[in-house]
């Protein structure tokens, strides 16, 4: 079987360092790069 991971992706800079904003309680995300905050995300499965 293959594994996949998603990962996700700033949609403002593409950016992949994603954090929880808030520790996640509203459900909202927050890059780390561009300080973009909500709950859209690019969620891509890669296969390792
Ligand atoms: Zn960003």
């Amino acid at each position: 079987m293959k594994k996949a991971k998603t990962i996700k992706r700033c949609p403002v800079c593409k950016s992949t360092d994603i954090t929880f904003y808030m520790g996640g309680q509203f459900g909202q995300y927050k890059c780390k790069k561009c300080g973009y905050v909500g709950a859209l995300i690019i969620e891509e499965e890669v296969e390792e």
